[in-house]
């Protein structure tokens, strides 16, 4: 590996609404911010046809379009964005050390400060007939493109809370809500299996899972097998959404921050402070719950004050020493 080393004074890792928000308020506090993209410049929403509700664009905005907005809008105050993949980290226990950090398995960039915007990724049933037909009708989040299945009949996969979430909230727009469930019960509290088996235009298919998606350019129905007896049905829907979880995309931290079991960064409550000094943490790599590009935004946002806090921090510390 050729070690060639730079130092900056603040390191944003992830280009989606938590690390340009991130940036842009770094910029504006003269924390000369330097982004890396990662793998996926922009993000999740990159995969998002219509973004109809982030506040401000009345007509809605597609994803790309408003990613690239959030980019020019955090280069205009002097954010450098680069485009790289942040491939190892070497965090500084110390408060004011230095973190390390590899780009690309090549080069390393020293920081003061890292505001970490990694985001999360769902997870897919990783079969060809859903792969094909990602963006046209088979989606992995209800809450930003369930507008479009107004009124139609659709279908959700999996038990858990985030798809019996989502699963009520389609019932009260769309015409009826087909629920796939692989084992014979939810893995989701109780209070929300009664609120789905409480809501009329939901059906629950118990021991059920997705066989083939079937459609050409669009969704247009769901082989469905009952994996006890391996009889197939099959439905006309026209969306199909896919609840069986996030991963956050955290594994380049494990063993220097703390996580949960699920690899979620653990912040300290209010802030996003992680266990170690001058390392902050934003947007869906610490959040399992809300996972919303203005919620990731609201976060990079705090982020970007956090990492001010901490340089006056580290500077009144330094005032003292001297
Ligand atoms: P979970 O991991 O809790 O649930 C995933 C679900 O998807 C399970 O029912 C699982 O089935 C199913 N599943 C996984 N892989 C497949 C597959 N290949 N085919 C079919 N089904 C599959 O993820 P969630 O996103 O639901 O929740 C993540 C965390 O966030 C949880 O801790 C949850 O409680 C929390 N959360 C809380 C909310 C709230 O408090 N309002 C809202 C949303 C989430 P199986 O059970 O068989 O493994």
């Amino acid at each position: 590996m050729s070690e060639q080393l730079e130092r900056v004074k603040t390191l944003i890792v992830g280009s989606g609404p938590a690390g340009y928000t991130a940036a842009i308020y770094a910029a504006r506090a003269d924390l000369k911010p330097v982004l890396y993209t990662g793998m996926e410049p922009g993000g999740q929403l990159t995969t998002t046809t219509e973004v109809d509700n982030f506040p401000g664009y009345p007509e809605g905005i597609d994803g790309p379009t408003m990613m690239m907005q959030l980019q020019q809008q955090a280069e205009r105050f002097g954010t450098e964005v680069r485009i790289g993949m942040i491939t190892a980290v070497d965090l500084s226990d110390e408060v004011g050390g230095i973190h390390k950090v590899t780009v690309d398995d090549s080069k390393i960039v020293e920081a003061e400060t890292v505001i970490i915007s990694t985001g999360a990724s769902a997870k897919y049933l990783n079969i060809p007939s859903e792969q094909r037909l990602r963006g046209g009708g088979v989606s992995a989040c209800a809450v930003c493109d369930g507008f479009f299945y107004k009124g139609q009949e659709v279908a959700i996969v999996g038990g858990g809370d985030t798809a019996a979430e989502e699963a009520s909230y389609l019932a009260n727009i769309c015409k009826k809500v087909t629920m796939l469930v692989r084992k014979d019960e939810m893995r989701a509290s109780k209070a929300m299996q009664h609120r789905v088996n409480s809501l009329e235009n939901i059906e629950v298919r118990y021991n059920t899972e997705v066989d083939e998606v079937i459609g050409d350019q669009v969704v247009e129905g769901l082989r469905m097998v009952n994996n006890q007896t391996g009889e197939k049905e099959e439905i006309a829907i026209t969306g199909l959404f896919i609840a069986i979880g996030h991963k956050p995309n955290t594994d380049i931290f494990k063993g220097q921050l703390e996580m949960d079991e699920t690899g979620y960064l653990i912040t300290e409550p209010k802030s996003t402070k992680t266990s170690k000094p001058g390392v902050f943490a934003s947007g869906d790599a610490q959040d399992k719950i809300y996972r919303q590009a203005i919620t990731a935004a609201g976060t990079g946002c705090m982020a970007a004050l956090d990492a001010e806090r901490y340089f006056a921090t580290v500077e009144s510390k330094e005032t003292l020493v001297s």
